[in-house]
């Protein structure tokens, strides 16, 4: 990549990233620099930004960009469907010009822009610089963050906000060692009386189970940490749920625990129908857990914490916000979403956390259940409390059988310093943090949307 620049435009590149690192320019701002300072040309100068921007990242942490690289043009530019009166704006690279709704030819329009804010590379997924976090408490780093957020302003916000963080201190974390994931037996019986006898049956069991089934999960040390029974009455008899719960350290766990109560499942039948017992049904109940389930008793993945401390001074300092308004804005939020009937509250983490799964390829692909979120502020000892909760975080970090990544997604890990499962948590946490803390303060300063 540097091979492709020289002489005076390497002289620009060298300066703006001297004044990145000195925090005199900010990231976001690089093309719209390179235009004014510099002279640069439009579109030249979105090629050149990206170019600053990831040598800038390979400064601060030692890694190299090799596969998140930089296409020859790196923008986007927009175009006229005239049929339609509408405008496409398509990336560079993108030879068919023709309009997605009725197919008809587009005017070019000779309008460019970057392909995303804070762009940094990436052929297929657009990647985002989103400035670094300090992180304190179970984990102790200075995470990098790259997202592949979609075309919004949602990098600008996140590292909006770990600057902010960073100059209160850092965020303060706590994230659980190990991760649960979960499997469910269900079982149907004609009587109440033979559902209790099933039960005890299976308790017995459940010592020489667990440790068969430890064998089963024994690649990636899976251990059961708890059987939880359940039970429910239908027309149809009486339901016996056993639940499975087993904790995984650095990798997600799913297929390992749905393996090894498939096996088990066998063995508890044999044990039921030699001791008398009859049983209607027996089956994997993966409606009951196991699944992607959005409830507050959903025992899969961990929990992660990130808060961070505000004393009133530097509200009504340098971050120039009432802290009573911004107390009350984050009272009216979370009470908006359980007006909606949501059991948690989703704000910004609904977006930062897909974007950082989409930038790092981790297992689970789809992070549904990991995008729960609940926030919380308070008043303690004269200071303003902002504490994000992700109570369900999946992850598996490792290119396993589990889970085949990248090499993009592994290299993006490496670039942001993300090297366990425990770690990938606190880097989430601390930028859902950042991201709902800028968002909060906008909205309370009433800028934000005018
Ligand atoms: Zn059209």
């Amino acid at each position: 990549m540097t091979e492709d620049i020289r002489g005076e435009e390497n002289r620009v590149v060298q300066e703006c990233i001297q004044r990145l690192k000195e925090g005199q320019l900010a990231p976001w701002k690089v093309e719209d620099d390179l235009k004014s300072t510099y002279g640069m040309e439009i579109p030249e100068n979105f090629r050149i930004a990206t170019i600053c921007r990831q040598l800038f990242i390979q400064a601060i942490t030692g890694e190299h960009f090799h596969y998140i690289g930089i296409p020859e043009k790196p923008y986007k530019e927009r175009y006229h469907c005239v049929k339609d009166d509408l405008i496409l704006e398509l990336d560079i690279r993108d030879e068919n010009h023709t309009c997605n709704l009725c197919a008809s030819r587009l005017k070019p329009l000779k309008q460019y822009a970057p392909l995303v804010a804070n762009y940094v590379g990436g052929q297929e997924d657009y990647f985002s610089y989103a400035g670094q976090v300090v992180v304190k408490g179970d984990v102790q780093k200075t995470f990098t963050n790259l997202l592949v957020y979609g075309t919004g302003l949602g990098p600008i916000g996140v590292t909006r906000g770990c600057f902010l963080i960073n100059k209160l201190g850092g965020a303060n974390v706590r994230v659980e060692d190990s991760a649960r994931a979960v499997r469910c037996l269900g079982f149907v019986f004609s009587t109440e009386e033979s559902r209790q006898k099933a039960q005890a049956v299976i308790e017995a069991f459940l010592p020489e189970a667990t440790d068969k089934m430890q064998d089963k999960m024994l690649e990636f040390g899976g251990r059961i940490s708890s059987v939880d029974f359940d039970h429910a009455e239908t027309q149809r008899g009486f339901i016996l749920y056993v639940d499975f719960v087993a904790e995984f350290k650095h990798f997600r766990g799913h297929g390992d625990i749905s393996s090894a109560v498939g096996f088990i499942k066998q063995e508890v039948e044999e044990k039921l129908l030699s001791q008398g017992v009859r049983y209607e049904l027996s089956v994997i109940a993966q409606g009951h857990d196991g699944d992607l389930k959005p409830s507050h008793r959903n025992k899969r993945g961990r929990k992660a914490l990130a808060q961070l401390r505000i004393p009133v001074a530097d509200f009504e300092g340098f971050l120039k916000v009432d802290p009573e308004k911004f107390l009350s804005f984050v009272e009216v939020d979370d009470l908006g979403s359980q007006r909606l009937g949501c059991p948690f509250y989703s704000g910004m983490g609904g977006e930062i956390l897909p974007a950082i799964y989409k930038a790092t390829k981790v297992n689970p692909r789809s992070p549904l259940v990991s995008c729960f979120q609940n926030i919380y502020a308070e008043k303690d000892k004269g200071d303003v409390i902002f504490r994000v909760e992700l109570p369900n975080i999946e992850v598996g970090v490792v290119s396993s059988r589990e889970g085949l990544m990248s090499p993009i997604g592994r290299e993006a890990m490496r670039v942001m310093g993300i090297h366990t499962a425990k770690e990938f948590a606190a880097s989430v946490a601390a930028q859902v943090l950042a991201g709902e803390f800028n968002l909060a303060l906008e909205i309370s300063r009433e800028k934000l949307y005018n």
